[in-house]
């Protein structure tokens, strides 16, 4: 469904990624995994359209989308593509809900409608409570519970997650793990997680280790 095909990126004097490939199915929950400055997420930011390769080739459903003209690249990620990051990277001004709701809104349906399914993410992230609350007021787990909320109300085809419990502790992690791979199984939403941590890369169905931005091996768990 996504592919990478001989993937290359430089900033400055470093090679980054060095021929990359790969291949991503429909529902697969795929690791990228290796020591920090592996390259990982500039290879998430290219699967995700977020920079450009210098060379290689980014498909989705067998259409090349690293060309496309921006507009036209923002709209293919808006309703192909959900991201979780770190930080969860919130608007902390706006409610849980608007925050939820923001992705449906970018992509054209009404503000009720969008609030209502916000709220049905809310209670199946467990996060209900938190429903009204600025996101700046909510703690490290309840942040990311909400922003795996906003990563699959559009019902994306792949959700990117870079480090997604990389700022919570053991349990707070394990809790958002699951909460994002059980959605994410249940709606048939590929994952791609970067991590530098095998207790989070154990949750993945595969696992693809890059050293020095290039595939070291691909690992079916
Ligand atoms: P990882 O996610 O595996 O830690 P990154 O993809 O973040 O690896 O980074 C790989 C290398 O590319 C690092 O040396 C990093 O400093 C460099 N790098 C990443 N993004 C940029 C950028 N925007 N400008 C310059 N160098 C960058
Ligand atoms: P991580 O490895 O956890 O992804 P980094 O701290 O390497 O985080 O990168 C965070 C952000 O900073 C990324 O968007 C990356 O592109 C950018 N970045 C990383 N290294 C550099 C660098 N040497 N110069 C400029 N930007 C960088």
């Amino acid at each position: 469904m996504l592919e990478a095909r001989g993937l290359g990126k430089s900033f400055g004097q470093t090679r980054v990624l060095n021929e990359v490939s790969l291949e991503i199915a429909e529902g697969e929950i795929v690791a990228v995994t290796g020591p920090s400055g592996a390259g990982k997420s500039t290879l998430l930011h290219c699967l995700a359209g977020v920079i450009r390769p210098e060379s290689g080739e980014v498909v989705l459903d067998g259409r090349r989308i690293d060309t496309l003209p921006e507009a036209e690249l923002t709209k293919l990620r808006r309703e192909n593509f959900g991201v979780v990051f770190q930080f969860g990277e919130l608007v902390p001004e706006l409610t849980a809900a608007e925050n939820v709701a923001l992705p449906m809104l970018f992509n054209r349906h009404g503000r009720q409608e969008a609030m209502s399914v916000a709220a049905e993410w809310l209670a199946r992230l467990e996060v209900s409570d938190c429903a009204d609350q600025r996101t700046g007021e909510l703690s490290g787990g309840q942040r990311q519970r909400v922003a795996v909320a906003r990563a699959l109300v559009s019902g994306p085809r792949v959700v990117f997650a870079d480090e997604p419990t990389g700022a919570l502790d053991t349990l707070g992690g394990e809790q958002v793990m699951n909460a994002l791979l059980g959605a994410a199984r249940s709606s048939r939403t590929a994952v791609v997680l970067v991590t530098h941590d095998n207790r989070v890369a154990a949750y993945a169905d595969r696992e693809i280790a890059l050293r020095d931005g290039a595939v070291l091996a691909g690992v079916d768990r």
